[in-house]
């Protein structure tokens, strides 16, 4: 969809919520609480109350949009530009052109997008050949592996491989670079059978157990070990790239919802023109996170 096509299908707040009522209730109004499929509108309250159960539910309820007070217009827009820019998009970029004032409006909005996309992201799990590395966000280069750069983040990566090309990819943030927390952040993630391969760090020792086999591969220089795990490389660098240039940095305790972002994109860049119709209902089914949940 161009950005002409977005303007005028969602051009007022009644087409926003058209869009809404579609996605939630496709075959037509059902009750939250006791699925009858009659309801009145209360146009004031934008209220659905059930004609059996008298049950009243929002629009809203239950998606991240609910009791926003920023129009649904320009979370649509929000959606569709995040989902756009290959390389993300600045929150001040967005806070300016869509007009929201405060810049914590748009730093939440931002950060419930996001949570939405990490959830859709756990349904995908990598299969077959699967590159395994590692890198710190934020750390000085000397940092030691495993347990060294106190309170930096240490991320683990994996990228499913098919011959030449890289499939879907996923950056889970471990307290310590050890063989328990790898296995706990990346086995749900792992398909049966997948082949790791890593470089001979013992901790990865962890995904040769089950079903699971590890391939230790001999890195030696930084150069080499672009060569034998290209995509891990890849992927580090594009991450890092992004967040260094959109942005300005991230602290570790939000960290795992831009590399989720990432991911989230990265997983679907074959399918652009389906972006926001996926972030949407992405948005539209997840557990919403609230901005005190944000900052604790
Ligand atoms: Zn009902």
């Amino acid at each position: 969809m161009s950005f002409i096509e977005f303007q005028r299908k969602f051009a007022t707040e009644k087409a926003c919520q058209q869009h809404l009522f579609e996605l939630r209730w496709p075959e037509g109004y059902q009750c939250p609480r006791c699925g009858h499929t009659h309801a009145s509108f209360h146009s004031t309250r934008h209220l659905y109350q059930c004609k059996s159960c008298k049950y009243q539910a929002s629009l809203t309820a239950g998606t991240i949009f609910h009791k926003t007070r920023t129009p649904l217009r320009k979370w649509f827009w929000m959606i569709f530009l995040m989902g756009r820019q290959k390389s993300g998009i600045s929150m001040l970029s967005l806070k300016r052109m869509l007009e929201i004032k405060g810049y914590r409006t748009v730093w939440i909005m931002g950060h419930k997008i996001r949570k939405a996309m990490a959830e859709r992201d756990a349904y995908y799990k990598l299969a077959g050949i699967v590159e395994m590395g590692d890198t710190y966000f934020g750390a000085p280069k000397s940092a030691k592996r495993g347990s060294g750069a106190a309170g930096k983040a240490k991320v683990v990566v994996a990228v499913e491989t098919h011959k030449d090309k890289p499939g879907f990819a996923t950056m889970q943030k471990v307290e310590h670079l050890s063989g328990h927390e790898i296995s706990q952040a990346l086995t749900d993630r792992l398909d049966d059978g997948v082949v790791s391969r890593s470089d001979g760090w013992r901790a990865y020792a962890v995904l040769k157990t089950g079903n699971y086999t590890h391939q230790p591969v001999i890195v030696g220089t930084g150069e080499n070990a672009v060569k034998v795990l290209p995509w891990v490389h890849t992927v580090i660098a594009n991450v890092k790239g992004n967040i260094r240039g959109v942005c300005h940095g991230v602290g570790p305790k939000h960290l795992s919802r831009y590399l989720s972002e990432f991911c989230y994109r990265f997983n679907r860049r074959f399918c652009e023109s389906q972006m926001f119709d996926r972030i949407l209902t992405a948005c539209v089914k997840c557990t919403t996170i609230t901005y005190a949940e944000l900052k604790a």
